[in-house]
């Protein structure tokens, strides 16, 4: 463990490279060079005021979605480490997998698909790819940030046959059922463990979810019992914390084992052969899988559909589409970079220069900017 790449492991001397070619770091490995250009990014930044689950200014310790891609990296990194995989490239998928990312979560992406029905959606996994490849304007010789084909590969976790055939190479894969890269596959699995164990973590927090409605669940009622076990009595705020970490190592445990397990049953020898395995090596047993799926679920019917929780998601719904219509009927109300591009645009990519403007949004600016509709 933490030995040198695995055979299996991305490896730069490999790798499929930049869109625009450019000089090789000095001090750095390519994939380091990719993780620090996303954490100097500007949308990286803005993700400090985009809501994760609960919006921005409804309590300062509720994760917001820069807190959350910490979380996936720092989980993602374990799980790279451990097994031998490439680390930076793991962190710098990580880092960048919500860049594309609405205000609002998910009410805030749903409206914007909704407006954008007739103009080819909005997908938050695409629009991280466009964050990366052509929307961050900052170097001089080229669009985006020029990242490395396997950074750009794991940002886009999901797409429609559709829009893959338009993305070329990155979107190839999703043609011809290949499979990405064992740290993009690190980085999918560790976005779902960060969001099932900080979403607990914060709806308790918030009061939306009790400890009794907790306990129905497996992975948490046997790290529960283990706590009490050991500490009776302990306060609730360390109860919830010492059952969490335990829910986080159990489950990282068993996808690191699983994994190891499955990589070793498949005799997979390069990454090649990673990307045309019948499916995801990396993954947990069925049992816990099993469990983290229901706490999951558990989640939705419990966290994500709160009656607090529907309340903002209501108003995240008037704000993006009244806003949304009101830069259509008028471009001239968006500064003038994307006036300017939408001026110069009609139909689908006048709608996607909208879409482009709104998604940058954080929270806070997107309340401001509905209030200012009214002026
Ligand atoms: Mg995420």
């Amino acid at each position: 463990m933490g030995g040198g790449l695995a055979p299996y492991a991305a490896d730069e001397s490999q790798s499929r490279g930049r869109q625009y070619d450019e000089p090789g770091p000095t001090f750095r490995s390519e994939y380091q060079r990719d993780r620090d250009r996303i954490i100097h990014s500007t949308a990286f930044r803005r993700l400090m005021y985009k809501t994760q689950v609960f919006v921005n200014h409804e309590g300062d310790l509720y994760r917001t979605r820069l807190t959350h891609s910490l979380e996936v990296s720092q989980i993602g990194r374990s799980v790279a480490f451990a097994l031998d995989l490439n680390e930076p490239l793991t962190e710098a998928i990580c880092l960048a997998h919500d860049l594309g990312h609405t205000p609002f979560g998910h009410a805030g992406q749903d409206t914007l698909n909704d407006c954008m029905r007739d103009h080819g959606g909005f997908e938050h996994n695409l629009q991280s790819l466009r964050v990366v490849d052509e929307l961050e304007a900052k170097y001089a010789s080229f669009p985006g940030l020029n990242l490395m084909f396997e950074t750009r590969e794991g940002i886009l976790k999901h797409c429609s046959k559709r829009n893959a055939r338009e993305l070329g190479e990155v979107g190839r894969r999703f043609l011809e059922r290949r499979q990405p890269a064992l740290e993009a596959q690190i980085a999918d699995i560790a976005d779902a463990i960060a969001y099932n164990n900080h979403d607990v973590d914060d709806g308790f927090r918030a009061g939306l979810l009790t400890l009794e409605q907790l306990r129905t669940q497996e992975l948490f009622e046997t790290a529960y019992r283990e706590v009490r076990d050991s500490y009776p009595g302990l306060e609730d705020r360390r109860l919830i914390y010492e059952i969490i970490r335990r829910m986080i190592g159990t489950v990282v445990l068993d996808l690191v084992d699983e994994t190891r397990r499955r990589l070793d049953e498949s005799g997979v020898a390069s990454i090649d052969d990673v990307r045309s395995a019948n499916g995801p090596l990396v993954a947990m047993s069925d049992d816990v899988h099993a469990q983290h799926v229901g706490l999951k679920r558990f989640l939705n019917e419990h966290l994500y559909t709160h009656e607090q929780k529907l309340e903002m998601t209501r108003r995240a719904q008037t704000v993006v589409r009244e806003l949304f219509d009101a830069y259509r009927d008028d471009v001239n109300r968006m500064p003038p970079e994307f006036a300017g591009r939408a001026e110069n645009s009609d139909g689908d990519s006048r709608a996607r220069v909208i879409a482009d403007y709104i998604a940058g949004m954080t929270d806070r600016f997107a309340i401001k900017a509905h209030e200012s509709l009214r002026c």
